[in-house]
């Protein structure tokens, strides 16, 4: 058994699998999820649940937070039971979560302001990689507790590296997710303009993961292609949060600011179906 105490906050589709990597490492974990339901598989496995973050704050000596976006974040620092709302010390508070960079600055200033630490900590990966304990992590905040919590971050991921100071991660994490949505929207069209052509998909899929353009995205959303499987492992909404963030950080370029009118376009009807679901919305828009 770890001796080191961990909560967890945030049961998504990456919360339950990254939370579940920490069981398996024999840390003492607790979890808080709005949806009490989702606590249910953590419970099972030998996780302690707490009634709010601040019950978390109080019993645990690192709290991770894997929530959707800034508004959850604030709610979950600022609530009456919220993060803050507890006065122990010496915490580190380390936010997974896609969000912007100034959330995580106003935060850490939040934490240090109560003698606790905040990093900045977004994952590149989805589930299949929290599955695995193989995300890659980066991270931005104080470099004495990144190196307290790296032996944690070894057990969720396969990299983890500390960028700068707070906000780093994010702004790092933006920069990489704009390349995410170029990839795919990439990858989207050119699977439709072969089709057009007359190509198989499949063996235009198995052509291009094994040419040097492939990548592992490639090959797990081609997959995803194949069988026509569009439920999400990466929401379609969520990569249209993050393109939104870095817009707001100055992302401007032609490629970024393209693939942002199109997930935006395609949010309405695909937004909780995966980010490969772009190519029905440009199937139909051709
Ligand atoms: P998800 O499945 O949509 O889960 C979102 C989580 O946030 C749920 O636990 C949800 O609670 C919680 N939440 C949302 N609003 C809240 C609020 N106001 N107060 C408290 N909790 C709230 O999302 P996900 O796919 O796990 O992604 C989580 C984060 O990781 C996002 O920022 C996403 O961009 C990022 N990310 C995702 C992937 C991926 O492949 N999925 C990969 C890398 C990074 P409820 O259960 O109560 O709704």
């Amino acid at each position: 058994m770890q001796n080191l105490k961990i909560g967890w906050i945030g049961l998504g589709k990456m919360g339950i699998p990254m939370a579940e990597q920490l069981l398996k490492a024999k840390y003492l974990l607790s979890v808080y999820n709005r949806s009490k339901d989702k606590e249910a598989a953590l419970k099972t496995m030998g996780a302690q649940t707490a009634s709010a973050p601040s019950a978390l704050m109080a019993t645990c000596d690192i709290v991770f937070l894997m929530v959707s976006d800034d508004e959850a974040v604030s709610q979950i620092f600022k609530a009456e039971d919220g993060l803050l709302a507890d006065e122990s010390t010496g915490k580190i508070i380390i936010n997974m979560s896609t969000v912007s960079p100034g959330i995580s600055r106003e935060m850490a200033a939040l934490c240090e302001g109560k003698g606790n630490f905040y990093l900045d900590a977004p994952v590149s990966g989805s589930v299949k990689q929290a599955e695995t304990g193989t995300l890659v992590i980066m991270a931005g905040g104080n470099e004495e507790a990144f190196e307290k919590v790296k032996p944690v971050f070894e057990k969720l991921g396969k990299l983890s590296m500390l960028v700068g100071a707070n906000g780093a991660g994010n702004s790092t994490k933006l920069a990489i997710n704009s390349l995410l949505a170029i990839h795919a929207q990439g990858l989207a069209e050119t699977v439709l303009f072969a089709q057009a052509n007359h190509i198989n998909p499949e063996d235009l899929l198995t052509l291009i993961s094994n040419s040097a353009i492939g990548t592992v995205f490639g090959k797990i959303k081609g997959d995803a292609i194949i069988a026509d499987n569009y439920s999400a492992a990466f929401a379609l909404k969520h990569i249209v949060k993050d393109l939104r963030l870095a817009k707001a950080e100055g992302l401007s370029s032609p490629l970024a600011a393209a693939a942002f009118t199109t997930f935006q376009n395609a949010e309405t009807e695909y937004g909780d179906e995966d980010i490969i679901a772009v190519l029905k919305a440009l199937k139909v828009e051709n």
